[in-house]
């Protein structure tokens, strides 16, 4: 994408470690000095920052065309490669280190990367669209809300609803072991703090229905076969998350919330980063949802496999399908097999039944009822009536 230099308004820089330009006509500093945050944690506000979104969107009419060229170019998982790290195009950073207090934390959104420097764009109204080149180290990842795209290979794998286990996937004809299912790219990309994960929501909630990521989201489970531990931990988040922002945690948004928590925490993966990349300080933990992939229910006797397809690192371009996951048949699966992969480490797979459950329990909030677990369960009973 090219930039919008008309938003720009950079000075040259004074030396590489103090570059320099204006926001709304006041000079700005960057020191390149500041540690980095994981996270930004400040209070979420909820009615103000859903109007503003709104507002920021209104107010960029050729970001929406440009979204659309995206979705119509399958753009959708595009990521900026700069120096050392990786932003997917359209994340939400927030500055850190750069032009005084009053720009801590502000966010914006991530455009493009030009000669070593980030090219962002302000999503606050007050800033009227402005953009700015921004050292590396002056941006922290907070979250990434795409496009949905469709998977590629379509037709291999079909959507099912089983009383047992609920909604899934399931093998639409017969595939080969090894052969790949489908590939698919995450259309929400989060840190782990779930301020961030209520943002990339509203934002969601913003720009519905376009590329109709909020729908996407809406549509996956919630947790159903969540345990009450599990359910009352999430409860607990939201209220904090409301109580940060409000002083209080209202009925109507703790359940919005609540929900929004649980769909997440039921359909997030760990985006593994790549061995060897340059971004190697693992510094950003970060978990992806997908529209497809999310839908795979886990099994002690998976049918299938997720991996990530993570491409060489580029210093300073835009690499299509950059940390997308492929989904192959671990067996040969006859049509209308389930598609299912392990939620555990590869391990769990050997481990016994109590074990297996114990892991799945504690990590996933679910009593595994795959049909190995209960057919080793029903042996024991039968064993040791
Ligand atoms: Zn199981």
């Amino acid at each position: 994408m090219r930039p919008h230099w008309s938003q720009i308004h950079l000075r040259p820089p004074r030396s590489a470690s103090a570059p320099m330009w204006t926001i709304l006509g006041r000079p700005v500093t960057c020191s390149g000095a500041s540690p980095l945050r994981l996270a930004w944690l400040a209070p979420l506000s909820l009615a103000p920052r859903w109007s503003s979104l709104r507002a920021a969107h209104a107010r960029a009419p050729r970001q929406r065309g440009a979204r659309r060229m995206c979705r119509a170019a399958g753009l959708s998982g595009r990521v900026f490669h700069g120096v050392r790290r990786r932003f997917p195009e359209k994340s939400t950073v927030y500055l850190t280190g750069v032009g005084g207090p009053e720009l801590e934390g502000e966010p914006c959104e991530v455009v493009g990367v030009q000669q070593s420097r980030w090219l962002v764009r302000f999503l606050h109204p007050r800033f009227n669209g402005q953009s700015a080149l921004v050292p590396e180290e002056c941006l922290n990842f907070g979250y990434c809300v795409r496009p949905v795209a469709a998977p590629g290979r379509p037709g291999r794998s079909v959507e099912t609803n089983d009383p047992r286990t609920g909604r899934g996937l399931a093998a639409a004809q017969k595939i080969g072991q090894g052969q790949i299912i489908f590939e698919e790219s995450p259309f929400l990309i989060t840190t782990d703090d779930v301020n961030e994960v209520c943002r990339a929501f509203f934002m969601m909630t913003a720009q519905a229905p376009q590329g109709d990521a909020l729908g996407t989201f809406n549509a996956l489970s919630a947790g159903e076969g969540f345990s009450d531990e599990a359910i009352a931990r999430v409860q607990e988040q939201a209220v904090e998350v409301l109580q940060a922002a409000m002083g209080e945690a209202p009925a109507e948004q703790l359940q919005t919330l609540k929900d929004v928590l649980l769909r997440w925490e039921a359909n997030r993966f760990v985006q593994q980063r790549p061995p060897n990349d340059a971004d190697d300080e693992l510094r950003e933990l970060r978990f992806a949802v997908f529209a497809q992939v999310s839908r795979l229910n886990h099994s002690c006797a998976p049918s299938a496999d997720v991996g990530y397809v993570f491409q060489p690192f580029q210093s300073g371009s835009a690499v299509p399908d950059d940390g997308k996951s492929v989904v192959r048949a671990m067996r040969d699966l006859d049509a209308g097999e389930a598609l299912e992969i392990n939620y555990g480490p590869p391990q769990l797979l050997e481990w016994p039944l109590a074990r297996r459950r114990e892991f799945l329990q504690a990590q996933n909030g679910f009593l595994c009822q795959c049909r190995r677990c209960r057919d080793e369960a029903n042996a024991q009973r039968r064993e040791d009536p």
